[in-house]
């Protein structure tokens, strides 16, 4: 596993959004295939180029592994999408979502220990290392990091900067943190709902002329 040590508070929010038009009926599936996770904790630096090989050769020996590893990952993805999402909006977590992200926490936090970096001379949190096989938990190592960052987000004071695009209408369901100078961000992007949004009351506004 690449850094585990430092936790990244979003890595959760970016993970609930390989969901597009999460709010609505009819949202798209980023993550068709276990390869679609791999290659996205690659590029959110959750695990290395060559822990990805590795990760797809043991998916593709084990196809069955391979869709429940799919499954899991999908049911960890919604959960944490609708306890952010509920939360966001001043309500309070489904029991069965708390409960599930709390099975997971225990998982993570079992294989979690503290580690010396002798250069810097400092302590982190790290990650057990585990064996390569085709058999049991393979693909914690994704998504124990997406647990742990929840759980810190969820605890942290920038849990109320946390918010779900303001595109309702459409149910765009885009999650992030407001890092914005005066916390006003509203769209996930000014380019895709922000430009829509714009567009609508526009359109709206000449409408009523
Ligand atoms: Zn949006």
């Amino acid at each position: 596993m690449s850094s585990g040590s430092e936790s990244r508070l979003d890595i959760c929010l970016h993970f609930s959004n390989t969901k597009d038009w999460h709010g609505s009926e009819h949202p798209v599936e980023k993550l068709q295939k276990l390869s679609d996770l791999i290659s996205w904790s690659v590029k959110e630096n959750i695990i290395d180029k060559p822990s990805a090989i590795a990760y797809l050769r043991a998916s593709e020996a084990d196809s069955n592994e391979a869709k429940a590893a799919l499954v899991g990952a999908r049911d960890l993805r919604e959960s944490i999408y609708r306890i952010f999402s509920s939360f966001s909006h001043d309500r309070a977590p489904q029991e069965n979502d708390l409960h599930f992200l709390n099975q997971n926490i225990a998982r993570a936090f079992s294989r979690q220990e503290l580690m010396y970096n002798q250069r810097r001379k400092e302590f982190h949190w790290g990650w057990k290392k585990q064996e390569m096989k085709t058999s049991g938990h393979n693909f914690d190592q994704i998504l124990l990091p997406i647990v742990k960052s929840a759980a810190d987000l969820l605890v942290s004071d920038k849990l109320h900067l946390v918010k779900e695009c303001a595109n309702e209408t459409e149910g765009c369901g885009w999650l992030f943190i407001d890092s914005s100078k005066n916390h006003s961000r509203r769209w996930c992007s000014m380019r895709d709902c922000g430009n829509r949004s714009k567009v609508r009351s526009y359109y709206e506004r000449n409408k009523q002329r």
